[in-house]
């Protein structure tokens, strides 16, 4: 086999490796957590705050309504007891139940506001809820699929290396060499002719290059300076 050959093998394993490396690093940069479920699951963790913190609004506005109800049951107890005659006592009290009673109605409409609150947070916790077991779900499949994808690609560029230096440690390492530094200029070291073009630089080869390549002698380019491969 022509070291021309050889060489152009290698640069085929040699891309393969780059590009199954460049996939692996894309995977890496795709697991772990998710944007989108961490956003729902903050989102559901404030719903679910605001959700408490009604219920203790709640709890306290029915307290205070307790409380009220029972000064009220005295008050009135007392209003009517017949125990006070004094008329001026008896408007105070009068109007002392009013006002308790006008704070009543007003704290149970402060009531039915916060339950209407719970209602909307309550529908509003079971959307973000079921949103994030879908995302969840989602990702974990997603998940699955790209760590699978990645043991395949690592068991690939494993194989893939063991060839890199099978094929390596066949050539010249002074070919090499010069294979490395015109794979780091020009992306490609090795360039298929075809038709008696270069197919790295699409210049047509001198006929004296040609058969020279044709020979098994290694040749470079001309133009581009790539190694010439004649297949
Ligand atoms: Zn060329």
């Amino acid at each position: 086999m022509s070291v021309a050959k050889q060489l152009y093998q290698l640069q085929e394993v040699d891309l393969e490796l780059d590009s199954d490396e460049k996939a692996l690093r894309e995977i890496a940069s795709q697991l772990g957590e998710s944007e989108a479920v961490i956003e729902v699951r903050n989102k559901l963790a404030l719903e679910q705050q605001r959700l408490e913190e009604l219920a203790r609004q709640q709890r306290s506005v029915e307290w205070e309504i307790e409380g009220i109800t029972s000064k009220l049951t005295t008050a009135e107890k007392e209003l009517y007891s017949g125990r006070i005659r004094n008329p001026k006592e008896l408007s105070n009290l009068q109007h002392e139940t009013d006002g308790l009673k006008a704070k009543r109605t007003e704290l149970e409409d402060k009531v039915l506001e916060i339950m209407e609150q719970v209602e909307i947070t309550t529908k509003n916790v079971a959307a973000l809820d079921s949103e994030l077991k879908e995302l969840e779900a989602e990702w974990q499949s997603q998940q699955q699929e790209l760590s699978a994808r990645m043991e395949q690609l690592k068991a690939t560029v494993s194989t893939l290396k063991h060839k890199q230096q099978l094929l390596t440690a066949e050539i010249d390492p002074q070919v090499i060499e010069v294979y490395h530094e015109l794979k780091k200029q020009r992306g490609t070291a090795v360039a298929k002719v075809e038709q008696g073009i270069c197919r790295g630089c699409r210049i047509s080869l001198p006929i004296t290059e040609l058969q020279r390549a044709r020979s098994g002698s290694l040749v470079r380019c001309s133009s581009c300076g790539r190694i010439l491969f004649l297949a």
